[in-house]
């Protein structure tokens, strides 16, 4: 099943077209996006088995319909993030393996979707794309091998940060830097788990639209894995439906390059993940 935002209400992605959840299960469910995730498992179940056909009158608008596509999750309770997850970007900031993972907040006014117009601010912005997990089931200490049956679905991230903040003052402030309005875009769509033959191994990376590939890996080379991840978060936090945990970007930052290399004014940013499709952000000038 493959979710999206559409006009701020919540829709199922068929072929080219799609189906808007609320007229066809005739209000039950939708046409809030969050609200799906709350009550996830009955929404699972109706969407596994109702009618296929397109019920939308403007059931063709394609993905890169403009403006139109919101975050496939616009208002989640917590959001988790991880730094340091992929080797090969532990060894390009100079520092060593983690033992636990590094974890902060992306907070949820950052949010937005597929072709977002994103501002610039002042300062180093780089970018980190990312795989997306979006939580379906409440999860409390949680074992790893039922990790993946409290995850909803997964969606393509972008973990914009301002790197001259992110590192000002006494700790990094990693929270603050990565929360400016339009920093955290996900989406086009969520892709639920079934969908996927191995959902811990998923090509992921992002290049801009003039061609350069910024960067290329794969989940599988994560240090915490996706389910690993879910026990040591739910160790602590109980992960609600609707939450979102960006999981880590690997190797390709700017801010590592040698010369250093930011987004600039009119940077077109395709992020992609495997089985799921690849989000577009447009930077501009504030
Ligand atoms: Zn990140």
């Amino acid at each position: 099943m493959r979710l999206a935002t559409l006009d701020g209400r919540v829709v199922l992605r068929r072929g080219d077209g799609h189906v808007d959840v609320a007229t066809a299960s005739e209000g039950r469910f939708g046409p809030d996006p969050q609200a799906v995730y709350a009550d996830w498992e009955a929404f699972a179940a109706w969407a596994r088995v109702h009618p296929s056909e397109v019920a939308h009158p403007d059931a063709t608008i394609p993905t890169e319909a403009e403006g139109r596509w919101g975050p496939p999750v616009p208002g989640p309770a917590q959001i988790f993030a991880i730094g340091l997850n992929y080797r090969d970007h532990v060894a390009e900031s100079g520092l060593t393996v983690p033992d636990e993972p590094a974890v902060f907040t992306k907070f949820a006014s950052s949010l937005t979707g597929h072709r977002a117009r994103v501002v610039l601010p002042e300062g180093s912005v780089d970018w980190e794309a990312e795989l997306v997990v979006v939580i379906g089931q409440r999860a409390h200490h949680v074992t790893r091998e039922a990790a993946w049956s409290h995850v909803a679905g997964l969606t393509i991230g972008q973990d914009l940060s301002e790197r001259r903040l992110q590192l000002a003052g006494p700790a990094p402030q990693f929270s603050l830097a990565k929360s400016y309005p339009g920093f955290a875009p996900i989406g086009p769509e969520l892709v639920t788990v079934d969908e996927f033959d191995d959902p811990d191994d998923l090509e992921l990376g992002c290049r801009l639209e003039s061609g350069e590939v910024l960067q290329k890996s794969r989940t599988s080379q994560m240090i915490f894995d996706v389910p690993e991840l879910i026990v040591r978060l739910s160790a602590v936090c109980p992960l609600l439906p609707g939450d979102l945990v960006f999981t880590g970007t690997p190797a390709g930052v700017g801010g590592a390059r040698s010369p250093r290399k930011f987004l600039t004014p009119g940077d077109e940013l395709l992020t992609w993940v495997e089985g799921i499709g690849t989000l577009r952000t447009s930077l501009h000038a504030s």
